[in-house]
């Protein structure tokens, strides 16, 4: 048996009116509202029960963490420990919720939760972050209804692996299939420098060293990494997504296949193909003064703000003697070679033995 507590809806709860599963996330998005009720964002009574809780972590057959192979790590310290993390953060996001529709894309603004380890390990209440998001909702605040649906888009993946599950393993639309990944040493060599931050991309590079040192990533750089690796170095998502899964303190199967899925456009409501991220313009657009680079680079910090998004072409004396590498790839040349390759999904046809 199963309990529900990690979702306000699971499995089958919301369903279309021919009684299947939603593939797209707007429609999923109203049922989802349609059918909420008080009853689905209270706390469980659970001072009630708590004599029927394993008293402590081994007793019963319960594993511990080690047990099932997770190994201790410092934590970074701002997303806190245990429920007492948990809740401070929530607190201190709690101040900032009216805003997070306007701050939410820019990695070097404080602008989302920073929740999803505590949503992973069950160190705060989905129903109760739920219920706060809701009821300022209803109030009108633009924040709390965007935050709401990101945790809704949660629900949303979980409920696609549970109708999908071959989405696990293969693209949740299975002529994505067909598309040949780039494989061979020097593949592997990209995919290496994408790992460890050096692709010669300092937005990119920035975020995969965040993910290397944290074990977080700000979602508007996870989907620029993820897009990278797929349409810029033209490399298989379940490369990234496994990567992702090594790294991040958040992990969560559902959330990061989707997130995989909807950047290679192989995904449930997934950006199509040809939708191709630039990373020197989305670099411009959300760091435009280049804070976050810094941070993270810094042996770029002595470049202006302009020229910190594509050092090599637009400071090439100023990089002379740095320690940085030029871009691994060119991408005008890349993004012609994925239109390319996706065209295999677009006839629907088999590829060439
Ligand atoms: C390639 C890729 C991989 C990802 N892998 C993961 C993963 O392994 N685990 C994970 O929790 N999220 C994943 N996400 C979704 C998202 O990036 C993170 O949930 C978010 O960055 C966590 O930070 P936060 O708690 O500050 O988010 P906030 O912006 O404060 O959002 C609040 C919560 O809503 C949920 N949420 C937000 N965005 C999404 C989303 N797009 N899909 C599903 N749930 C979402 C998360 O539980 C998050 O904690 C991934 C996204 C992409 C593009």
């Amino acid at each position: 048996r199963s309990f529900k507590d990690h979702v306000i809806f699971e499995r089958r709860e919301v369903l279309t009116a021919a009684g299947g599963p939603y593939g797209v996330f707007t429609p999923y998005k109203n049922a989802w509202l349609r059918k909420l009720e008080p009853f689905y964002l209270s706390s469980y009574p659970v001072e009630r029960y708590t004599a029927a809780l394993a008293g402590t972590p081994l007793a019963r057959g319960v594993p511990g963490l080690a047990d099932i192979g997770f190994e201790p790590v410092e934590l970074t310290p701002h997303l806190g420990r245990g429920s007492a993390g948990g809740e401070v953060l929530f607190q201190d996001f709690l101040d900032r919720m009216d805003r997070y529709h306007e701050a939410r894309d820019f990695p070097a603004v404080k602008g989302p939760s920073y929740l999803s380890v505590h949503l992973r390990f069950g160190t705060v209440s989905i129903r109760r972050l739920a219920r706060e998001a809701h009821g300022r909702m209803l109030a009108g605040d633009r924040g709390a209804e965007v935050w709401l649906s990101e945790l809704i888009w949660r629900d949303f993946y979980h409920q696609v692996m549970h109708h999908h599950p071959h989405a696990m393993t293969g693209a949740f639309r299975p002529e994505y299939d067909a598309i040949r990944w780039e494989s061979g040493p020097e593949a592997e060599a990209l995919f290496a420098a994408w790992c460890e931050g050096r692709t010669g991309f300092p937005i990119v590079d920035a975020a995969m060293r965040q993910l290397k040192t944290t074990g977080y990533m700000h979602n508007r750089l996870r989907m620029v990494v993820a897009s990278f690796l797929t349409k810029d170095l033209g490399l298989d998502w379940r490369w990234g997504e496994r990567w992702f899964a090594e790294q991040l303190l958040d992990f969560d199967l559902a959330a990061n296949n989707g997130g995989w899925q909807w950047a290679s456009s192989s995904g449930c409501d997934a950006q199509p193909y040809f939708r191709i991220f630039n990373p020197v313009s989305q670099s411009e657009k959300f760091d435009a003064e280049g804070r976050f680079i810094r941070r993270y680079c810094p042996e770029l910090a002595e470049l202006s703000a302009k020229a910190i998004h594509a050092p090599w072409e637009r400071a090439p004396l100023q990089m002379q003697g740095v320690d940085y590498p030029r871009p691994v790839v060119d991408h005008a040349a890349a993004r012609e070679r994925t239109l390319a390759r996706y065209q295999v999904v677009k006839s629907r046809a088999l590829p060439e033995p």
